[in-house]
């Protein structure tokens, strides 16, 4: 096995941004509402109201975009950006230590435009009260000096649209998801939508592949664009060096089976998830804190980074009571089924 896939940092499945996408991430970006693929429902809701934004010549309200890592969250901030005709502006919640680098982003601001701010869960609660107004009326009330002789000024800005990404809408606190007027959550792809992805991603990189290759490529993405991004150039280095360089069926299995990654997706952190329940405790339940301390993980990463998968194809279930293995898990893996004891999903 190659030693960079036991590193779990490096985990060439990770939905989560790394340094090794950059280079092609921003060419592969769609630009428009029509390349963009899957997410019918939030482009849908979105068309509607940028359309209609345009035709009383207003910003845009703001829009709050949830989901699991690596889905299109700033992609479609970009969309968002282009279609009305602004200019966007990214940051991130952890990028924005102090009120005074709010201000200084939301003054320089042109009238439209997009904000957008990543991990938006992640900012500092003085922070957030600047942005209470900003949101609601487009002002700033700032205090200038200490002590008694402090006093508040308002400052205008221009009337701007915040998109805020997050991982899950719960983080946020309540009044700051309140002042968001539309909230469209993103959802896990299908292998047929990440095909069309993978399909066009090799168009715009020069790399010949054909349907099945395409398919190929998506069924072991996990439902997520930015892995099946990062397993086509993978793969295209394999099917260049030891194959004629065109992906099919064939070099892509042998390729991604030299990565560990089964033909779900999963990879040896998934499965040691899996059998940790399974051989540790007897198939679940175990609670999220328990399990995030055996496989020395963070709770937040074991919720939002590797279990929305294992929900959607079935191998995990939330009870009341903890984690549970199913039966289709048990399948999976070879192992003989050990019924969970909690029955009832909650989810
Ligand atoms: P997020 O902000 O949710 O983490 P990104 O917007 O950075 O995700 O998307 C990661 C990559 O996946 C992008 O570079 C883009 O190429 C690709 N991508 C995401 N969503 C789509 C989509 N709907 N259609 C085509 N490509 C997509």
């Amino acid at each position: 096995m190659i030693e960079q896939e036991m590193d779990f940092e490096n985990r060439i499945v990770s939905p989560e941004y790394s340094y090794s996408d950059e280079e092609t991430e921003l060419s592969l970006r769609p630009k428009t509402l029509a390349d963009y693929v899957g997410q019918d429902k939030a482009k849908e809701n979105l068309s509607i109201y940028i359309k209609a934004a345009l035709q009383r010549k207003e910003s845009l309200d703001h829009v709050l975009l949830y989901g699991p890592p690596g889905l299109g969250k700033t992609t479609l901030s970009g969309i968002i950006a282009r279609e009305m005709g602004v200019n966007l502006r990214v940051t991130s919640g952890p990028a924005i230590e102090k009120q005074g680098d709010l201000v200084a982003i939301l003054t320089s601001l042109n009238e439209g435009d997009v904000l957008f701010i990543d991990e938006i869960h992640r900012l500092s609660r003085n922070v957030e009260e600047i942005l209470y107004p900003a949101m609601e009326d487009f002002s700033l009330d700032i205090i200038l000096g200490k002590g008694p002789s402090a006093r508040s000024i308002r400052l205008d800005v221009p009337h701007f649209t915040l998109v805020g990404a997050t991982t899950r809408s719960g983080q946020l606190t309540a009044p700051l998801r309140d002042r968001f007027g539309v909230l469209l959550r993103l959802e896990l792809y299908t292998p047929e939508q990440l095909a069309q992805i993978v399909t066009r991603s090799a168009g715009i990189l020069g790399i010949e592949i054909d349907n099945d290759g395409a398919l190929e490529i998506a069924s072991r993405s996990r439902g997520t664009p930015r892995i099946a991004n990062r397993l086509l150039k993978r793969v295209r280095d394999i099917a260049q060096v030891e194959y004629d360089g065109v992906i099919n069926e064939k070099t892509a299995q042998a390729a991604l089976s030299r990565f560990e990654i089964d033909e779900l997706g999963l990879d040896d952190f998934d499965r040691k998830m899996l059998t940790t329940i399974i051989r540790n405790y007897s198939g679940g339940p175990v609670g999220l804190d328990t399990l995030a301390a055996a496989m020395g993980e963070e709770a937040v990463t074991i919720e939002d980074v590797y279990e929305p998968y294992l929900m959607q194809i079935g191998f995990l279930t939330r009870t009341a009571r903890g984690r549970c293995v199913t039966p289709l898990a048990y399948d999976h893996l070879g192992i003989p089924h050990q019924g969970c004891s909690a029955q009832q999903s909650i989810f």
